[in-house]
């Protein structure tokens, strides 16, 4: 069932039973699919992410991350909000470009791809612009792997009162967040990533009282958020539109087997030792991080092509036979790949991984 390893940060490799579990047929409006999987997917998600999970609440929504951070900006920030996009990466600069679509009234705060967003230059900007209503930054940037300094910014964002928007789609589910200890208002995150499942839909975890006061707001029909959210709640489990009931099912034995694994800390456990062998056994090979390490996630490491006449896509291909898919770089400033960490992988097999390679860097 596995021609070779995804070791790409979503979709990524799911376990077998993950796979099974899509060879059932749901019926939508169904009590054994709204009650029996989505109601209990919706609350297990508030309880993994926040420790006071009766004050927050979550909605699913068709498509992939995207579409759920397009969901969220779109349906909460009014025509006289104004947001703060914190962007150290082609994800951060992706709210931007919602914004321009929804005409929200925005403020883009840029760092460079190779550093974690600064906390005093967000509290700074907050303190000259009183009028900010909300402020959003991406916790694991995937376009390099940076891991962003969230407690730090939740504090600058909660001081000045601002609501917080988070997208942690790499990150939840493989890196311990608690929502109500850091104050953050909404997260986004996606069936395949982290919670190791497989592509299909999206998911918001919001404060329920600011949710609540939402209607109206949304400029889209499809990605209404609260309006999904609202039939949800109401229909218990029913979603507005077709839902992709297969993917729904494999999240449910995605989310069985988080728990059977120990939780999100045991989990973030593992991706860090897969990060650990990945990086020593790299360096070993004479390959370079792009980050220092300490501001690199257990998520996704960017290594620099070893020298100019190295050729992606021959690696690339060859790895392939060998049993591994990986990812290309996504940063303009230097020549780079990417190896996710995250997935239904093992330190064994990063090992296993650093063998090939080595293997293929003799035969030059
Ligand atoms: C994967 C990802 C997304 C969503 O990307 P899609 O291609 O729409 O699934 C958004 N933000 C981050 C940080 C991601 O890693």
């Amino acid at each position: 069932m596995r021609p070779y390893l995804l070791l790409t940060p979503g979709p990524l490799t799911t376990s077998e039973s993950v796979k099974q579990a899509m060879m059932s047929d749901w019926c939508t409006w169904d009590e054994d699919y709204n009650i029996g999987i989505v109601e209990v997917i919706r609350k297990e998600l508030t309880e993994l992410a926040s420790s006071r999970s009766e004050e927050y609440t979550s909605v699913l929504m068709q498509g992939s991350g995207s579409f759920c951070v397009e969901a969220t900006l779109g349906s909460v920030i009014r025509e006289n909000d104004k947001l703060l996009v914190v962007a150290n990466g082609a994800y951060g600069k992706r709210m931007g470009t919602i914004s321009e679509y929804y005409h929200i009234n925005y403020e883009l705060m840029g760092f460079e791809e190779t550093q974690a967003v600064n906390p005093e230059k967000v509290d700074a900007y907050l303190t000259e612009h009183p009028e900010v209503t909300h402020v959003s930054v991406v916790h694991c940037e995937t376009t390099t792997g940076v891991l962003n300094p969230l407690k730090e910014i939740a504090q600058v964002v909660k001081k000045h009162n601002k609501t917080f928007i988070v997208d942690a789609m790499s990150s939840f589910g493989g890196v311990p967040i608690d929502m109500y200890e850091l104050g953050i208002d909404f997260m986004i995150s996606s069936a395949n990533k982290c919670i190791q499942g497989v592509p299909g839909f999206g998911f918001i975890i919001a404060r329920r009282s600011i949710l609540e006061k939402c209607k109206g707001v949304a400029r889209s029909l499809a990605l209404d958020l609260y309006e999904q959210w609202d039939t949800m709640e109401k229909g218990h489990g029913k979603w507005r539109f077709t839902s992709p009931t297969h993917v729904v099912r494999a999240f449910m034995q995605a989310i069985t087997e988080l728990k059977e694994e120990g939780g999100i800390a045991a989990r973030h456990v593992r991706y860090t030792e897969n990060h650990k062998v990945l990086v020593e056994g790299m360096r070993e090979l004479g390959f370079k991080t792009l980050l220092p390490d300490s501001e690199q996630s257990p998520v996704i490491t960017s290594f620099y092509y070893p020298d100019s006449s190295f050729n992606f896509k021959d690696f690339y291909e060859k790895l392939k036979n060998k049993g591994f898919v990986i990812y290309p770089g996504k940063i303009s400033q230097a020549d780079t790949f990417r190896i996710g960490n995250i997935g239904d992988v093992y330190p064994d097999d990063f090992r296993k991984l650093v063998a090939a390679i080595k293997e293929i860097q003799a035969v030059k």
